[in-house]
C-alpha cells in the first residue's frame, strides 16, 4: 500500500505503526535519501541539493532507487510506501515496476491535514540524532513553504489519480497519534488488535 499526504501529516509515524500491524516493511524514500546523505554516497550527493531546496529529487533517480528496494526479499509479501510516489510519473512507473514483479497496489491511504496545522507541526518538529534533538535542514520556515508548494503542485494530483483507480481512502489526520491510527486501520479494514504473530 501507499501512504499519501503532505509534509507534516504524520506519514512517517503512521507508516511505522501501520506497517507493524500489517507485518510488512515501511519503506520511506525520504529516510533512504537521508541515510545516503549522511553516508555521503553518490546517491546522497545527487539528492542533497534538491532536498535542501525543498524540491523533489528527479524521478529517474527516485524511481530506480525504489525499484531496487522493492526487489529485496522482505518486500515480497507486501510493503508500505511512505513518501513515494510523489508525482504522477512516479505513480505510473510504480504500477509498471509492480506488474513486472507480478504485484499491484491494494490500497492508498491519504492523510488529510490543513495547511495551517502543517506549518505549525513542521516548524516545531525535531529529530533525535546521536542523542541530540535537531531540526531537519528542510524543516526551516522558507524550505517548509517550498515543500508545501511542491506538494500542492506535483503530489496532490495523486489523490485524484488513485481515486480514479478505486484505491483511495482518505482520513482526517488531526488528533492524537492513536486516534489517527485507529481511523487508518478502520479505513483499511484492519482490526486494531491485529498483530502479526498474535494468536
Ligand atoms: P520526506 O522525508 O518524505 O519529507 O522527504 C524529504 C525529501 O526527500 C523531500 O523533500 C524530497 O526532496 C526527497 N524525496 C523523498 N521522497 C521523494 C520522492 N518520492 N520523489 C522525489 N523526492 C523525494
Amino acid at each position: 500500500m501507499v501512504l499519501l499526504g503532505p509534509p507534516g501529516a504524520g506519514k512517517g509515524t503512521q507508516a511505522q505503526i501501520i506497517a507493524g500491524k500489517l507485518g510488512v516493511p515501511a519503506i520511506s524514500t525520504g529516510d533512504i535519501f537521508r541515510a545516503n546523505v549522511s553516508g555521503q554516497t553518490e546517491l546522497g550527493q545527487q539528492a542533497k541539493t534538491y532536498m535542501d531546496a525543498g524540491d523533489l529529487v528527479p524521478d529517474e533517480i527516485t524511481v530506480a532507487m525504489v525499484k531496487d528496494r522493492l526487489a529485496e526479499p522482505d518486500a515480497k509479501g507486501g510493503f508500505l510506501l511512505d513518501g513515494f510516489p510523489r508525482t504522477i510519473a512516479q505513480a505510473e512507473q510504480l504500477r509498471s515496476s509492480l506488474s513486472e514483479l507480478g504485484q499491484a497496489l491494494d490500497r492508498v491511504l491519504e492523510l488529510v491535514v490543513d495547511e495551517e496545522e502543517l506549518v505549525r507541526r513542521l516548524s516545531g518538529r525535531r529529530m533525535l540524532v546521536d542523542g541530540q534533538m535537531v531540526q531537519r535542514d528542510d524543516d526551516k520556515p522558507e524550505t517548509v513553504r517550498r515543500r508545501l508548494h511542491v506538494y500542492q503542485e506535483q503530489t496532490a494530483p495523486l489523490s485524484g489519480f488513485y481515486e480514479g483507480e478505486g484505491l483511495l481512502a482518505r482520513i482526517d489526520a488531526i488528533g492524537e497519534v492513536e486516534e489517527v491510527t485507529a481511523r487508518a486501520l478502520r479505513a483499511l479494514g484492519v482490526a486494531d488488535d491485529e498483530r502479526p504473530g498474535a494468536d
